[in-house]
């Protein structure tokens, strides 16, 4: 089929963009390569995008140098009017990026519609709102000084992101950078270049100036590697592995650009033998298994206390079962496939890993056959491990792969929460207020839910510590990231001490 084709029997409108965007045109690569995008519901290719490379990125730099003073420069007020209307031309656009983003990642379409599209609205929605409200500040100091700060954009900035939620990250780093003023080179990953590609479009029609967006898809390795060695980018913020994150900093070293990370996570999600349990087994199949378990704030470690483990494990492994998986476009599918078969393949090894450490396969553990057996599925799966040291309860599988631990007491729980090298986010299910508020002071994380898990919002604070890596989006915080403090003294009318005063 070709492309035109292929957008129809996706049901979408408008053509599929599949070329760099660089000073607001859409352009092939300087080496001419392509790279191939593929539905991971049955591997049949989408598209061939062009794939950029480092005389790419450096294009993309001087667009965006080009377009700084005048971007950083408008009023406040007016970068914020473009990011407004920017969100109602993504609600107003909402179906087609919903199918794009289904068809490009395996994302249910129902998860598409109601999550990630009004997410990534609301997102730039808020961040438009900000542009305006985010100020310096007047401090009091000695008697006949005014003193008192800006906030500067850092520049051209680079941001890469990752596969799992294409649309969404992309605004959690576009909406931000671009209300602090800052100019943006960014990298989707080379498997789901579909969606930011969209947003490109979107935002030419929202009246973005030519060169404040520049979007690259590409090999991490190469366009990726290219941003965060550039000595013309100012800041690189990543979300992505911990193993990349490193490269990263490594990469940046050269012209110490400002780096922000968000990297993997390992989240415990405990269960304590007050909780309401059915709440709790719901909150929990939506922690592992939304998304296909891709998502570094997944709760993939559940941590059960051994009195209610039997009844919450046979609700929990039937709720599993119940989960109907298939074609990401059937608005009746529950779970759809994991991004790529090389993921799907990484995930299923940690089947094998887990029994060599004497870990129990409860439920799943295996692609499923008939229809989706081309596909990257993987049946949702619970296997319990012999002890929170297992690489299982230990290393992120990222996806639809939850490890069950059991607990005694509460020492024992908090024990086992913080046993990871990660630190990004955790939950926890329990009646107790007193118990509910230690674990969320005491828990090593950097967002806890008290019976919830994973709830997002653009106006909280989203990140971690540790191998999670550090800085925050979401929020003010977001903003501090994206923008630099200059301090200015005014001598009003002060004396000031005549250090080395001459006649
Ligand atoms: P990755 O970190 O390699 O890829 C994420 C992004 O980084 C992609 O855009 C990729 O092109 C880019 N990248 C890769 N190498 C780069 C480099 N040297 N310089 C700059 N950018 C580079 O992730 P992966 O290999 O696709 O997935 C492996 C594992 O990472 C997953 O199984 C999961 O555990 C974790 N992961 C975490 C998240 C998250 O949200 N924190 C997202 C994706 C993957």
């Amino acid at each position: 089929m070709n492309l035109a084709d292929i957008a129809q029997a996706a049901g979408l409108r408008t053509p599929i963009r599949h070329q760099l965007f660089i000073n607001g045109q859409f352009v092939d690569s300087q080496s001419g390569e392509t790279l191939p995008t593929l539905n991971p519901h049955d591997n049949s290719k989408i598209a061939d995008v062009a794939m950029a490379g480092a005389a790419d990125v450096e294009l993309a730099v001087q667009a965006a140098e080009a377009a700084l003073p005048k971007w950083s420069r408008m009023a406040a007020m007016d970068r914020g009017r473009i990011l407004l209307k920017l969100a109602d031309l993504i609600e107003n656009n909402a179906e087609e990026l919903a199918r794009l983003e289904s068809l490009d990642t395996g994302h249910p379409i129902r998860d598409s519609r109601m999550l990630d599209v009004p997410r990534t609205a609301v997102t730039y929605r808020y961040f438009g709102g900000m542009a305006d409200k985010f100020q310096g500040e007047q401090i009091p100091v000695e008697v006949g000084f005014l003193n008192y700060t800006l906030r500067e954009p850092v520049g051209v900035v680079g941001q890469v992101v990752p596969w799992n939620f294409p649309l969404m990250f992309t605004s959690w780093k576009m909406a931000p950078a671009l209300a602090a003023g800052n100019c943006i080179v960014m990298k989707p990953a080379e498997i789901t270049p579909l969606s930011s590609l969209k947003i490109a479009e979107l935002m030419a029609q929202a009246g973005m100036p030519d060169g404040v967006v520049n979007i690259l898809p590409g090999l991490g390795a190469v366009a990726g590697q290219a941003i965060a060695e550039h000595d013309r980018i100012s800041k690189i913020a990543f979300t992505g592995s911990t193993a990349t994150g490193r490269r990263i900093v490594q990469a940046s070293a050269g012209n110490l650009k400002k780096v922000q990370l968000e990297l993997g996570g390992k989240g415990a999600n405990i269960v304590f033998e007050d909780a309401n349990l059915i709440a709790a087994v719901n909150g929990a199949a939506w922690a592992i298994f939304h998304n296909q378990g891709q998502a570094c704030i997944a709760g993939s470690r559940l941590v059960l206390h051994e009195k209610i483990a039997d009844a919450f494990l046979e609700k929990f492994i039937a709720l599993a079962r119940s989960i109907r998986l298939g074609n990401p476009l059937d608005p009746h599918t529950e779970m759809g496939p994991l991004t790529s078969l090389q993921h799907r393949d990484r995930v299923l090894s940690y089947v094998d890993v887990a029994r060599s450490q004497g870990g129990e396969v409860l439920s799943g553990g295996i692609a499923p056959t008939g229809d989706l057996a081309s596909g990257c599925y993987v049946e949702p799966t619970i296997v319990r491990a012999s002890s929170w040291r297992d690489r299982i309860a230990q290393e992120e599988v990222f996806g639809p792969f939850v490890t069950v631990l059991t607990f005694k007491d509460d020492h024992e729980a908090l024990q086992i929460a913080n046993s990871t090298e990660y630190g990004l986010g955790g939950g926890l299910w329990t009646n107790n207020l007193q118990r509910a508020h230690k674990f969320a002071r005491d828990m090593k994380s950097g967002m806890v839910w008290i019976n919830c898990y994973k709830r997002v919002n653009p106006g909280s604070p989203f990140g971690g510590s540790g191998m999670s890596g550090y800085g925050r989006e979401m929020g003010f915080d977001a903003m501090r990231e994206y923008t630099q403090v200059k301090s200015i003294w005014v001598n009003v009318d002060a004396q000031i001490a005549p250090h080395y005063a001459r006649p």
